[in-house]
C-alpha cells in the first residue's frame, strides 16, 4: 500500500474524531471511511480499475472529499475538473485526458447531459453522499465499462493518483500526472513548515480543483490530524463569522483575497485564533501583507507553488523564524537552483530561471518531450519562473520567462513596472505586457485597475501614474499607454491571464 493510503489510514483511525465540516455539521473519521466504501462500490460497479481516470466535477463540499479519496484508494486517477465548466467547454476540456467514467455533482450533471452522452458518457447512479453534504453526486461511465472487474492490487507509492492542468497562466495547461509519492512528499513539506497538527482548523475557501486547496489544504490537514472547514469560495460577508465560530487556525489565501480582507476592517478580536495566513499564487505586494499584520496581528507566510511541484516550492518560516517581505521564502523539502539560459548554477543575487527538484516534483508533463537535461543533474524541472536568492537562500520571484518584454532589445520585467503601479494608493492592481510595435518591436502597456472604479478619474490617475514611472523607472521601462480598466481577465486561481490580455484592444474600460 502507499504511504500516502497508510498515513491516510492512521490519520482516520478514530472513528469518533471529527474531520471535515460542511453544511452545518462536522463528519468524522467513522462517517468518511464509510462513505469512501460506499463511492468505491459504486467505481467497482462502472468497471473503473486502477490506473484509469475518473473525472470529478464536485464544488469544494464533504462530497469532494470523500469522491476524491475514493478514487485514491481505489488505484483510479482522479482528474479534477471546474464544476461550473460551461457545456460548450466540456468537451474541450475532456479531450485532454481520457476518462473512464466521471463523478458529476447534480447541477452540472444535468447542464453537461448532452455533452456527456455525445461522448459515450451514460448516468448509472446517484452516490451515498447524496444527503450528507447537501449535494447529489451523479455517477457516469463510457458505455464500454465492464462491471465485475476488480482494482488490479492495492497503490503503490508509483501508482498515478491525479492529473492535474496547470493554471493555463501563459498559455494552454500543461498535463501533470501526480504518483501517490508526490502527494505523500508535498503534504509532508507543507505539515513540516506550517508546522501541522492534529488542533489545527483550515479553512478551504480556494477551488479543491486545483493543487493548492487539493494538497496544501485538505491532503495536509487530513494526515496531520487536523480538521478542514469546506466553504464553497471565498465570501467576504460570513470570513470572519466562519473563522470565530469553528476555531479556524490557519487560512490559505491568494493576494487578491487578503487584499478584500484590509478592506473589512473586522476587529482584532475577530482573529484571536488565526495562527497565520498564507499567501500564494502569484505576487503578493508587501503594502497588503504589512497591513494584513497590522490589523490583525497575524503573520502572512508567501509561499511559492505550482502544480508540477504538488504544491509547494518555497515557503517564509514561521515566527520567530525571519519574514523577508518581497521574498517567496526559501525551498522546503526539495532542491531548488538558479540557473543560467544553459541550466548552470548561478550565485546568489544573480538573477536566472527557477529549477527544481524533489520527491515531490514530476520530470515530465503528460504528452509532452521530459525538459531537455543540459548536464545540470538529472529529474530539473525548469519552472519558467525568474528570480534570485539571497545569501540566506530566500527567493525573490521577478516574473515569468515567457512575459518579459523584449522592447528594441533591452529585456523588462513587467513585474518591476507593475510594482511602480501597485504602489499607487489609487491602484488595486496592475498587469504590464507587451504589445507589437513596428518601432521598437515590443512596447510597453500597462493595465491598471483601480481601488474605486465608480469614482475614478481616469485621466488623471493616468497622468500620475506617467509621472510616478517617470520618477522611479528608466526612460525605456515607463509604459507607452496606461489603461485604465474595471477588471483583468484572471483565472480561477485569481491569476491575470496575460495572454489573453494582449490580444484585448488597449484602451479603457470602466
Ligand atoms: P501555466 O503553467 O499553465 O501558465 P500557472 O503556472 O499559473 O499556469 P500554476 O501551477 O497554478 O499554473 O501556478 C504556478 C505559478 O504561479 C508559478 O510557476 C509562479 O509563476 C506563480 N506563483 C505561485 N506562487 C507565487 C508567488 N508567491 N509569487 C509569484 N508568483 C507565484
Ligand atoms: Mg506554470
Amino acid at each position: 500500500m502507499s504511504r500516502l493510503l497508510r498515513a491516510l489510514d492512521d490519520a482516520l483511525q478514530s472513528d469518533s474524531v471529527a474531520k471535515v465540516f460542511d453544511l452545518e455539521r462536522w463528519h468524522d473519521a467513522g462517517q468518511l471511511k464509510a462513505d469512501i466504501a460506499a463511492v468505491r462500490a459504486t467505481l467497482f460497479r462502472m468497471g473503473v480499475t486502477s490506473g484509469e481516470q475518473v473525472m470529478v466535477a464536485v464544488p469544494n463540499s464533504y462530497a469532494f472529499v470523500v469522491s476524491y479519496l475514493a478514487c485514491l484508494y481505489h488505484g483510479a486517477v482522479v482528474v479534477p475538473i471546474n464544476p461550473e465548466t460551461p457545456a460548450a467547454e466540456l468537451s474541450r476540456v475532456m479531450e485532454r485526458f481520457s476518462a473512464q467514467a466521471a463523478l458529476v455533482v447534480a447541477g452540472a450533471s444535468d447542464a453537461w447531459a448532452g455533452e456527456l452522452e455525445a461522448s459515450g458518457f451514460v448516468k448509472c447512479e446517484t452516490n451515498h453522499t447524496d444527503g450528507l453534504s447537501g449535494l447529489s453526486v451523479q455517477s457516469w461511465s463510457l458505455q464500454e465499462a465492464k462491471p465485475g472487474l476488480s482494482a488490479k492490487g492495492e497503490p503503490s507509492d508509483d501508482t498515478p493518483a491525479v492529473l492535474m492542468f496547470t493554471s493555463g497562466t501563459t498559455g494552454k495547461p500543461k498535463g501533470v500526472l501526480l504518483q501517490h509519492r508526490h502527494l505523500f512528499a508535498a503534504a509532508n513539506n507543507v505539515i513540516g513548515s506550517h508546522e501541522l497538527t492534529e488542533r489545527d482548523v483550515a479553512y478551504c475557501i480556494l477551488p479543491l480543483f486545483h493543487i493548492n486547496a487539493q494538497v496544501i489544504v485538505l491532503l495536509s490537514t487530513i494526515l496531520s490530524g487536523g480538521r478542514v472547514v469546506m466553504c464553497d469560495k471565498f465570501h467576504a460577508s460570513s470570513f470572519w463569522e466562519d473563522i470565530r465560530r469553528h476555531g479556524v487556525t490557519w487560512v490559505s489565501c491568494v493576494p487578491t483575497i487578503l487584499s478584500i480582507l484590509t478592506k473589512l476592517n473586522a476587529p482584532k478580536e475577530a482573529a484571536k485564533g488565526l495562527r497565520f495566513f498564507r499567501s500564494a499564487s502569484a505576487p503578493l505586494t508587501p503594502a497588503i501583507g504589512a497591513r494584513i499584520e497590522a490589523m490583525y496581528d497575524v503573520p502572512v507566510i508567501e509561499s511559492y507553488g505550482m502544480t508540477e511541484a504538488a504544491g509547494q516550492i518555497c515557503v517564509n518560516p514561521l515566527p520567530p523564524g525571519v519574514r523577508k517581505s518581497g521574498s517567496v521564502g526559501k525551498p522546503y523539502g526539495l532542491s531548488l537552483a538558479i540557473v543560467d539560459a544553459d541550466h548552470r548554477p548561478l550565485p546568489a543575487y544573480e538573477l536566472g530561471e527557477i529549477a527544481i527538484r524533489g520527491n515531490n516534483v514530476i520530470e515530465a508533463y503528460v504528452g509532452m518531450e521530459p525538459s531537455p537535461d543540459e548536464g545540470y543533474g538529472e529529474g530539473w524541472i525548469y519552472t519558467g519562473d525568474l528570480g534570485y536568492q539571497d545569501d540566506d537562500g530566500y527567493v525573490y520571484i521577478t516574473g515569468r520567462a515567457k512575459e518579459i518584454i523584449n522592447r528594441a532589445g533591452e529585456k523588462l520585467s513587467p513585474r518591476e513596472i507593475e510594482d511602480v503601479l501597485n504602489a499607487h494608493e489609487d491602484v488595486a492592481r496592475s498587469a504590464v505586457v507587451g504589445l507589437p510595435d513596428a518601432m521598437y518591436g515590443e512596447r510597453v502597456v500597462a493595465w491598471v485597475v483601480p481601488q474605486d472604479p465608480d469614482r475614478v478619474q481616469a485621466e488623471a490617475l493616468r497622468e500620475s501614474l506617467h509621472e510616478i514611472c517617470a520618477t522611479h523607472l528608466a526612460k525605456h521601462k515607463c509604459p507607452s499607454q496606461i489603461v485604465i480598466a474595471r477588471s483583468l481577465p484572471v483565472n480561477a486561481t485569481g491569476k491575470v491571464q496575460k495572454h489573453i490580455l494582449r490580444e484585448i484592444e488597449p484602451r479603457d474600460m470602466l
